[in-house]
């Protein structure tokens, strides 16, 4: 997800890190070339101008031009301004009433709200130990409530009993009766949808909005319709009492207008993002980890939390201890392939991991693809401690030795090293921020 936006921010700030000193013209050009960027991305237009004046201003004054490091910080100021526009907090779905509570998932016909619906039912069973059952409510498709029992059997998460012939109304009093009788903790009510934003719609949501109290309303809507998504959680919001929104089909979005525009235009946040069609392709929706997946910085939490199930608690302390510090040398690079590879490979951390995209893609076109990581790892072995310790070590004529005894070219070795070199500048602005601070919480 936002491939394509994440490539031109990442162009321009190369270039503004890549110098010394900053001027303000350097400032206001850098942010011309952000904001065709949002633009491109879909982002709405009053959004991307109120983001762009306010970063501008920040980043033109004097103490970010004057200080040391300008570039960076003016990287870190789009980036506290991309979290803000993001919905700042993750919001997480609020379950504080008796139970059962209610979710009420609306949306129109195809946003993939059914799907979704199965994926939240199976995630507060299994993530948040929650007894949860689902009822679909749609009458006006006849195999709505079927496709909703399937996935329910295909997600291991009970589902209300059809019976045919029943209004929706009829159905959520039906499944309320019983989510109190079964002592359930959370019941998911599946509404009808329909092809567009109409009366009837509304009224029957507000129907069962009446009888069922909803503690959470969330809106489905299609990131890959961009500004119509956040079109129709306008449309929705002005009729029920929306508590958050969930995006799906990111894992098709390059863009991501949608994404980026949903909060900062209808005031209501993200708190899910679906990415695929397979029930456990969801997550909640952290504006800052996006953001810095956004920005080519990676997703480093989101590895390290992986990495944290995976790998032996005494390296996991020892990794997070060097991370603190700042520190990132090519053994850390060989520790963190390694717990790629046991993590299930390239396919789940590409795009995550900062410089992974761009390296993953060169090696595929040099027809290496499965075999990257083998690669990475016999590069790193080929290097002499002293190297590995330090890197800028590697002159011309000791990559071509390393790529001889790896069995590589010269150009690997380079891409190799690049791509340290991102992650190590990666792992120091995470530092920066003071985004470790969770971090070591994570490995304790
Ligand atoms: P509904 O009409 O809103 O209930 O939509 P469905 O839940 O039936 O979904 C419509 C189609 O979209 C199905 O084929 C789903 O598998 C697919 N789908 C749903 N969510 C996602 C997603 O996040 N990513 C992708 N790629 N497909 C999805």
């Amino acid at each position: 997800m936002f491939d394509s936006l994440s490539d031109r921010l990442s162009g321009v700030f190369d270039r503004l890190r890549g110098r010394g000193a900053l001027q303000e013209d350097d400032v206001r050009a850098a942010m011309r070339e952000v904001r065709i960027a949002l633009l491109e991305a879909d982002v709405a237009l009053p959004v991307v101008r109120r983001f762009v004046d306010s970063v501008t201003e920040q980043a033109v004054g004097q103490s970010v031009l004057r200080s040391v490091t300008p570039g960076q910080q003016v990287v870190k100021i789009v980036n506290d301004a991309l979290v803000e526009m993001l919905g700042a907090e993750a919001a997480d779905l609020d379950l504080n009433a008796a139970p059962p509570v209610v979710i009420m998932m609306v949306g129109l016909q195809g946003s993939g709200k059914t799907t979704s619906t199965a994926k939240i039912g199976k995630l507060l069973k299994e993530k948040r130990g929650k007894k949860v059952m689902m009822a679909s409510l749609d009458v006006n498709r006849p195999a709505a409530q079927e496709q909703l029992k399937v996935l329910g059997e295909q997600a291991g998460v009970a589902t209300l009993p059809i019976v045919p012939g029943q209004s929706p109304v009829e159905i959520a009093t039906r499944a309320l009766h019983s989510a109190k009788l079964q002592a359930v903790d959370v019941l998911l009510l599946d509404t009808a949808g329909r092809l567009h934003v109409d009366a009837a719609l509304m009224d029957e949501m507000k129907a069962v909005a009446a009888v069922s109290a909803p503690k959470e309303t969330l809106l489905v809507v299609d990131a890959l319709t961009g500004q119509d998504a956040v079109n129709v959680a306008q449309s929705f919001s002005g009729e029920v009492d929306l508590t958050g929104v969930v995006l799906t089909r990111m894992d098709g979005d390059a863009r991501g207008g949608a994404a980026l525009s949903m909060r900062a235009v209808t005031g209501k946040p993200i708190k899910f993002a679906a990415t695929g069609e397979k029930l456990d392709a969801i997550e909640p929706f952290h504006p800052e980890r996006v953001a810095g997946r956004i920005l080519g910085m990676g997703d480093i939490v989101s590895i390290v939390e992986k990495a944290a199930a995976t790998i032996q608690a005494e390296d996991a302390e020892k990794l997070a201890a060097r991370m603190a510090k700042g520190q990132f040398d090519m053994n850390d690079l060989r520790t963190q392939l390694r717990q790629m590879q046991n993590m299930g490979g390239l396919g789940v951390l590409a795009g995550m991991m900062p410089g992974m995209k761009k390296a993953k893609q060169a090696m595929a076109q040099s027809g290496m693809d499965d075999k990257v990581l083998l690669h990475m790892d016999a590069i790193i072995g080929s290097m002499t401690p002293k190297e590995r310790e330090r890197p800028e070590l590697l002159n011309a004529k000791r990559k071509i030795r390393v790529a001889k005894g790896s069995g590589t070219q010269v150009q690997d070795v380079n891409k190799l090293i690049k791509m340290h070199m991102e992650m190590a500048k990666a792992m120091k602005q995470i530092r920066k921020m003071g985004g470790l601070k969770g971090l070591g919480a994570l490995f304790g």
